[in-house]
């Protein structure tokens, strides 16, 4: 059976539990120098629809009447740490103001926060991968509810 978020409290939605690990991330970020901007993430469809093969998708401050950059993340995902994965990579975009797609600038941060492989698909590598887990169970300390059908 595939990872199954369970019902949250209404105290604490889906997106302030991303924010929560963005304020997380924002540290692992600096200690390499890069400073992530505000950004609100959220649950929800790519600029691409249900259809699409992204996962997640950061858009510019440009695109945004609040100036911010918007972080989309989609509803399957489930498993907390392929949804801070996915954070993670979304948040190098930010970092760049989505400039410079998958490209060496793009390459250069996600290589200095953790991420590996193809960079269109870049995730965390087996250090970055155990700190998110680190992160998650953290979390879990903030959500009890939220893991209860997580097998490990
Ligand atoms: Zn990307």
């Amino acid at each position: 059976m595939p990872p199954t978020i369970a019902t949250r409290p209404a105290t604490l939605t889906r997106e302030a539990w991303l924010q929560t690990a963005v304020t997380e991330l924002r540290r692992h970020f600096s200690a390499q120098g890069h400073t992530v901007p505000p950004a609100q993430v959220s649950i929800g469809f790519t600029g691409s629809g249900m259809r699409s093969m992204s996962i997640g998708q950061c858009w510019p401050t440009l695109q945004a009447t609040d100036q911010l950059n918007h972080i989309f993340i989609i509803p399957g995902l489930g498993d907390p740490v392929e949804i801070l994965d996915t954070l993670v990579h979304e948040l190098v975009h930010a970092v760049l103001d989505c400039h410079h797609g998958h490209g060496k600038v793009f390459k250069a941060v996600a290589l200095s926060v953790g991420l590996e492989g193809p960079m269109r698909s870049a995730h965390a590598g087996k250090e970055l991968r155990a700190k998110l887990t680190d992160w998650r169970r953290w979390h879990d300390g903030a959500r009890p509810d939220m893991l209860e059908d997580q097998a490990e």
